[in-house]
């Protein structure tokens, strides 16, 4: 499969030449040359494939013949290794809940899936690749396990010093290996601007990629858990309306990826935190990026979401065609207190604050008689201990996989300028 730059200023692109390079050079984002829907008999009959099964069907096209069928499958077999439960909290909602990865984000599918490709096209190579992301939390964690032991690729992961929580902390710093945490003096956004930097400085000879969801390989994955949805909710016979707790918007662009192959979603409803430039964008016409305002969703800090363009494209560029199927509704932090408490009170589920947010964006889209809401549960509350505690009366208990992780010992490298981090990838 082909990709092209929605900069239009670089040439064509392989699948394996957009993974790697994760950015074309005219610094704009890959998008496929085609979408093919899938059979209708396939969408139909649905419930009598297995995930990995459906998640191959959905994203063979996208890869074309650049991995071997085989090799895709195992790929695939690691990356949706766990389960993607929907639980009803209302007649006719549900949650979608995505955290039941190893690290309990549902940034696990892409990572693990973005490694396992990155190692293949990497093998037999004698120079290694090496991952550089930013994370002001949520991202550093699924990067560091989906890519541990990952052969030829070396990750490096900038977090900010005392603004991620001690369990994300301890995610990203205890693994290893492969994985250098480099604890950047500054906020998220010095750590990202870092990052920008080592991809412009000539001097860095190494093969540098990143892992956010502008990777073609971090992104399409996304697409599998809306397939995965769609088996259980078929019964329902209703109309599928999704809301998607969206920050850098890759997740809800999945979802609309996975209708333009067939999958019948009647509409989808984008819900941000106070970081509203896109349902500013719905209503006015005009899209104003800002600096992001800290939240207590705050993997959703995004003021400029870098897969808009996508979504975008996907309508062919007009804002009429997107509202017909999109809405994107902005909320505040107290409004989405105010949910996880009301969701608690009516059916006892606890939600994080991203999923809060996801089930506001269904209240306010207002489902019909004929329609059924799914919002996405992004992250287990766990990852969110403080404000879950703090709005609801209760202890969340600590899972397994987080159990494993809290007990081992940070290992970080201080880094206080960009020349910290340029030092560590000259050596
Ligand atoms: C990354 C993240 C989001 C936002 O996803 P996008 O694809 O960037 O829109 C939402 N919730 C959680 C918990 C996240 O980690």
């Amino acid at each position: 499969m082909n990709y092209y730059s929605l900069h239009h200023k670089s040439p064509i692109s392989t699948f394996k030449n957009a993974v790697v390079q994760g950015l074309a050079k005219d610094r704009g984002i890959y998008f496929p040359e085609t979408i093919t829907p899938l059979s209708e008999d396939f969408i139909k009959n649905i419930g009598n494939y297995s995930n990995q099964e459906i998640a191959f069907e959905v994203i063979k096209q996208f890869v074309g013949d650049e991995i071997p069928s085989n090799i895709l499958k195992e790929i695939i077999k690691e990356t949706v290794s766990f389960d993607f439960p929907l639980v009803k909290v209302d007649d006719n909602i549900a949650s979608l809940e995505l955290f039941h990865g190893p690290t309990m984000a549902f940034k696990d599918v892409g990572a693990k899936f973005m490694a396992k490709c990155l190692e293949y096209f990497n093998k037999g190579n004698d120079s290694e690749v090496t991952v550089l992301v930013a994370t002001s939390g949520d991202t550093g964690g699924a990067v560091a396990n989906g890519f541990l032991g990952a052969k030829g690729v070396n990750v490096v992961i900038l977090y900010p010093s005392g603004k991620v929580s001690d369990i994300q902390e301890k995610q990203l710093t205890t693994l290893g290996q492969n994985i250098t945490a480099l604890e950047v003096d500054g906020v998220f956004d010095d750590c990202q601007e870092m990052v920008k930097t080592a991809f412009l400085d000539e001097e860095i000879q190494k093969t540098l990629t990143s892992a956010n969801s502008i990777n073609v390989a971090r992104w399409l994955p996304q697409m599998f858990y809306f397939f995965f949805a769609y088996k259980e909710l078929q019964k329902e016979n209703k109309d599928l309306i999704f809301s998607v707790p969206s920050g850098n918007f890759g997740n809800i662009c999945a979802g609309i990826m996975a209708q333009k192959l067939g999958l019948p979603i009647k509409h989808f409803v984008a819900s941000t935190n106070v970081n509203n430039t896109v349902p500013n964008y719905l209503i006015d016409g005009v899209y104003k990026p800002k600096p992001s305002i800290a939240t207590i969703s705050n993997a959703m800090d995004v003021g400029n979401p870098s897969n808009f363009i996508r979504i975008q494209e996907l309508f062919n560029n007009d804002l009429e065609t997107l509202k017909k199927a999109f809405s994107s509704y902005s909320f505040s932090d107290d409004e989405t207190r105010a949910t996880m408490k009301a969701i608690y009170n009516n059916s006892g589920y606890i939600s994080d604050p991203h999923g809060a947010v996801g089930y506001l964006g269904l209240q306010k889209h207002n489902l019909q008689e004929n329609e059924f809401g799914v919002f996405l549960e992004t992250a287990h509350p766990v990852k969110f201990l403080d404000v879950v505690e703090e709005t609801l009366p209760v202890k969340v208990e600590i899972p397994e996989q987080i159990k494993k992780v809290i007990n081992n010992k940070k290992v970080a490298i201080k880094a206080s300028s960009y020349q910290d981090l340029k030092n560590f990838l000259m050596n």
